[in-house]
């Protein structure tokens, strides 16, 4: 079974793909961590990408593509969440045809319905582990262990578009171009909304209930 998570930038897409990595047999593709992973590797996708994402604008669709197409590959008869991609109907259509070519298609889109006010909060507070992923927050999940992440000991750093100023870039890019791949997927029946402002054992409880219908159907 191959899903989207699909939202605005800290409607918990990260924080859910680790929990359903964590039970079932999922692979996850995040975008986002596979270009900041290009940016420290200094390759020249993350040459290109580095700009974009600075400003909180995105990545052109060509690049983002390519880069999917090349993970797809190696991930034949896998379960994948595809976290953060597609971001623009174009890479919508586009991931259709590239898992058609390994007979697979996307099973449910999960839709994470947030009220924007909370996102800066959220966004502003969050910490990452620059080591394993693992995503806190400074008020609501700090790590027990200050600025290690308690899990692998990896240091927590504050992504630097996480920054207020670069904040408000990000969610005009979510309503300008992800708004309509939310609408493209309504159109064909796959999407399915969660409400993302309840805690994140209550969110995962929803999607369970998703997969479990998409299964029986
Ligand atoms: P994320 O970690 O998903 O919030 O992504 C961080 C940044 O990476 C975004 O603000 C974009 O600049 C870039 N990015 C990630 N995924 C995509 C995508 N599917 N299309 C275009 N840009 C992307």
């Amino acid at each position: 079974m191959n899903i989207i998570l699909i939202g605005a930038p800290g409607s918990g897409k990260g924080t859910q793909s680790r929990l359903l990595i964590d039970k079932y047999n999922f692979v996850q593709l995040s975008t986002g961590d596979v270009l900041r992973a290009a940016i420290a590797n200094k390759t020249d996708v993350g040459f290109s990408a580095k700009s974009y994402m600075d400003q909180g604008k995105l990545v052109p669709d060509e690049v983002m593509i390519a880069l999917v197409e090349d993970y797809i590959l190696g991930q034949k008869g896998k379960s994948v969440i595809f976290d953060g991609f597609p971001r623009t109907v174009a890479q919508a259509k586009s991931l259709d045809l590239m898992l058609e070519k390994n007979a697979a298609q996307i099973d449910k889109v999960i839709y994470f319905k947030i009220n924007p006010q909370i996102l800066v909060k959220r966004l502003t507070g969050r910490r990452t582990c620059s080591q394993c992923g693992e995503i806190y927050h400074v008020e609501t999940k700090p790590s027990s262990k200050g600025h290690i992440c308690e899990k692998c000991g990896g240091s927590l750093v504050h992504r630097a578009d996480d920054r207020e100023e670069v904040i408000g870039e990000r969610l005009a890019q979510f309503e300008k171009n992800t708004g309509p791949t939310i609408e493209f997927y309504r159109g064909l029946k796959r999407l399915v909304e969660v409400d993302s402002m309840s805690e994140p054992d209550v969110v995962f409880k929803e999607i369970e209930k998703v997969l479990a219908l998409a299964n029986k159907g």
